[in-house]
């Protein structure tokens, strides 16, 4: 799949924007905050309608403008698709082909787009919540349901929260709404788990073979997913899996009850990246993170491209220059001819041109 044409109206620093794209590689070269990494949130933003580098979409809204637009023409193997987004500070809307979408989740995916920035270093030495943030938005552009489940979650996880402090401030005593809330929340997080095993199962699989090839076989990448209701295996159904947090629930019920809060399920959920054995988390240096999130991002390609027959476009903010001769070749090897490539950079030194063929470039002031 590719980008063909895309337009802005007040994203970010742009005030209009209208352009064309190649089909291969493009290149936005420039200065310092020119708008390069903005661009490629731009177009990361109409694949997923969320933003990688921020959670508050008032922020992609040109200062002192009252709303944001993006447009963009994808052609895929079949078919071509019109997708549109309008940005308020009170919402957003999105068409696809001239179709309002009244659900996000019908209108993800249609657009599939992988983003490799210096940030996802952070992947492995960051928080918990770096890697379910990376779970929910990867899983939620190649599954619907994933991405339907998810929100539902937030919202009921959200009610039961707030039930909880009123329980634990002596301002509402009923526990059998308390069950009410607890089996849904439970019925949408088995629906969450199940999906996020099937995926890190594959994952792990595409991401072992390309971290063996980039390492020259010399380390073994392992990615475990760590569900916080531990009794949960990963040959688990739904149902079963639904039971095992219903059973949490109950065990942690005093607990809950006092701290006001839920303390087991999804939010709470874990990645673990193991190399020869040993927990990354604590032991990787810089240039085997480097490596893992590298493998990561190849593994995604291969994932994407598994379930839906596309291959996703691939945006590289800054991080040509962060990768030796080996693994940008490597990387470019994976995808040259399969993918379209966005590359941010300010100089055209640590781009190796033996790789990047005949690549469209756009200077960005
Ligand atoms: P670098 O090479 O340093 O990564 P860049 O070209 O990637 O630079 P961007 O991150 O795209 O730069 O940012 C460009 C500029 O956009 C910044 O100066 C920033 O202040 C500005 N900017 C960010 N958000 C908005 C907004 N909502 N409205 C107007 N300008 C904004
Ligand atoms: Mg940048």
């Amino acid at each position: 799949m590719y980008l063909a044409n895309f337009e802005l109206k007040d994203f970010r620093n742009f005030e209009e924007l209208k352009i064309n794209f190649d089909p291969h590689v493009n290149i936005f070269i420039g200065p310092n905050a020119q708008g390069k990494t903005n661009l490629l949130e731009a177009i990361y933003f109409l694949a997923l309608t969320r933003s990688h580098r921020t959670n508050s979409d008032k922020e992609l809204i040109r200062f002192g403008s009252k709303f944001a637009g993006l447009q963009g023409k994808v052609h895929k193997s079949q078919l071509e698709v019109e997708l549109k987004l309008r940005l308020t500070p009170n919402g957003k809307k999105a068409w696809v082909n001239r179709l309002e979408q009244k659900k996000l989740s019908a209108y993800v995916g249609q657009m599939n787009a992988i983003l490799f920035s210096p940030e996802d270093l952070a992947l492995v030495k960051g928080a918990p919540s770096v890697r379910r943030r990376f779970m929910d938005l990867e899983f939620g552009q190649i599954n619907s349901e994933y991405l339907y489940y998810s929100s539902q979650y937030r919202q009921v996880l959200q009610q039961r929260n707030n039930y909880l402090k009123q329980l634990s401030q002596k301002k509402a005593h009923d526990q059998i709404f308390l069950d009410v809330l607890s089996d849904q929340l439970a019925g949408v997080a088995a629906e969450i788990i199940s999906r996020r095993i099937k995926y890190v199962k594959k994952l792990n699989s595409y991401a072992q073979v390309a971290h063996s090839e980039i390492s020259g076989q010399a380390e073994n990448l392992q990615i475990f997913y760590h569900p916080s209701v531990k009794e949960i295996a990963s040959n688990d159904d739904v149902e079963t899996i639904y039971k095992k947090v219903i059973a949490s629930y109950k065990r942690n019920r005093p607990n809950e009850i006092r701290k006001g809060t839920t303390l087991s399920g999804p939010h709470r959920d874990d990645l673990d990246f193991v190399i020869n054995d040993k927990n990354a988390h604590n032991f990787a240096s810089q240039g085997q993170q480097r490596t893992i999130s590298l493998s990561v991002k190849l593994a995604e390609i291969q994932l994407v491209h598994e379930l839906t027959q596309e291959y996703p476009i691939l945006l590289l903010d800054d991080v040509m220059s962060e990768l030796d001769q080996r693994r940008q070749s490597r990387l470019l090897d994976y995808i040259h001819g399969k993918t379209q490539t966005f590359i941010t950079t300010t100089d055209l030194e640590g781009i190796s041109w033996e790789i990047v063929k005949e690549p469209k470039i756009y200077h960005i002031s």
